[in-house]
């Protein structure tokens, strides 16, 4: 199935930038920017941030200098905001780069201020504050306090971030915004942003002028008590190494934590903890092969695991057949409560020993004059 043995992860750009689309247009009168940090959950921030830029995306945010420095390279006209702020001694990369940092403490703000100074005046920046997270940002007070006189001038954004959007109907969410509200009304006519992707869709009121995305734009469900509105993004595939038959209380896997229950057909693929798929997996694992779903047998290996395929189709088993991982029918999301965790985990946990594969989006035609796209179509 793959060049070089292992599994393969396919990345949809066309789906990627519906998402964006989707979740623009879910935010109406807003700017929806993306979250691209961590590599763009996995996804490569090379070709994904590209694909957001041309579906219209114009703002990003990365959570550190050198994932902004990757933006810049994909992106280079783009406001590019870094979330965890700026480290001490770093005000120089930001002006190069024209990056925002996202100031979160007095110490922070007067460190940028004076930087500034030093570089020869004020650069855009945007303040945190922190309405309920306790990890980042002023407090309230802090932030009240400042409105009134700032060493920053205006910040180019304020911003705060929700603690629970994905769960209908949390309580701390309703006060999360009313208390955003209370401090954006000290910062009169400042842009303002609150909703990560379940933000979005929660309402105007949590809209304000900017919704940051991300897990929804890579094909994660932003309303985990409803169905998933946006396009999978993802795919993971692993090829068929071998095939084997074993018979009743025959064992798999290291330490034998999985016994056959009856004869059984087993097919061992070539994925494992190594490539970012969680060993907490094990025992509750799955994967789709010839659109059956097959339980995984005993423990998940470094680079390795077993799986029962007794009830896939015939068809569907050979040396080199693919066995899906994650893709239609088996969401990220899923695969995350398998594994104990979320599907962001395993997005931004997916490794770099996968053949990588992008479709859609092709940039190699797209930006070309139409004489030379339309060749040949008549
Ligand atoms: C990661 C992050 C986001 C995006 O959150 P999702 O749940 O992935 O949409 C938005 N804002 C901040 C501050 C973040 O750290």
């Amino acid at each position: 199935m793959t060049e070089s043995h292992g599994a393969r992860l396919t990345v949809d750009l066309d789906a990627l930038a519906a998402n964006w689309r989707i979740l623009a247009a879910q935010a109406p009168g807003a700017e929806c920017a993306a979250v691209i940090k961590a590599d763009a959950y996995g996804c490569g921030i090379a070709r994904a941030a590209p694909a957001l830029w041309r579906a219209g995306c114009r703002t990003f945010f990365v959570a550190h200098l050198s994932e902004a420095q990757a933006a810049r390279a994909a992106v280079p006209e783009a406001v590019i905001y870094v979330l965890n702020g700026f480290p001490p001694g770093s005000a120089a990369a930001y002006r190069a780069g024209g990056f925002r940092p996202v100031l979160g403490s007095r110490a922070e703000i007067a460190e940028w201020a004076q930087a500034c100074r030093a570089l020869g005046g004020a650069l855009p920046a945007a303040l945190h504050v922190d309405t309920g997270m306790n990890r980042l940002g002023l407090s309230v007070p802090e932030a009240l306090d400042l409105a009134g006189d700032s060493p920053l001038g205006a910040p180019a954004l304020l911003m705060s971030h929700l603690v629970s959007a994905e769960v209908a109907g949390d309580p701390l969410t309703a006060r999360q915004v009313a208390e955003f509200a209370r401090v954006r009304a000290a910062f009169p006519g400042m842009p303002a942003s609150l909703a990560n992707s379940s933000g979005t869709f929660l309402g105007p009121e949590a809209r304000h002028q900017m919704v940051r995305p991300g897990y929804a734009l890579y094909g994660g469900n932003p309303t985990p008590d409803r169905p998933n509105p946006m396009r999978p993004v993802v795919r993971l595939d692993a090829g068929i190494l071998q095939l084997r038959a074993v018979s009743r209380g025959e064992t798999a896997g290291y330490n034998a934590r999985w016994t056959a229950p009856g004869p059984r057909r087993l097919a061992t693929l070539s994925i494992g903890y190594a490539d970012g798929y969680p060993r907490s997996a094990t025992g509750q694992g799955v994967a789709l092969v010839g659109g059956v779903r097959c339980p995984f047998a005993g423990t998940v290996s470094m680079d390795l695991i077993i799986l029962d395929v007794t009830d896939a189709p015939e068809a569907a088993l050979a040396r080199g057949a693919p066995a899906t991982l994650i893709g239609e029918g088996l969401d990220v999301d899923e695969v995350g409560r398998r594994a104990g965790t979320i599907g962001y985990e395993i997005l931004t946990g997916l490794g770099k020993r996968f053949d990588r594969h992008y479709i859609g989006d092709e940039p190699e035609t797209r930006g070309e004059p139409l004489s030379r796209v339309g060749e040949g179509q008549g």
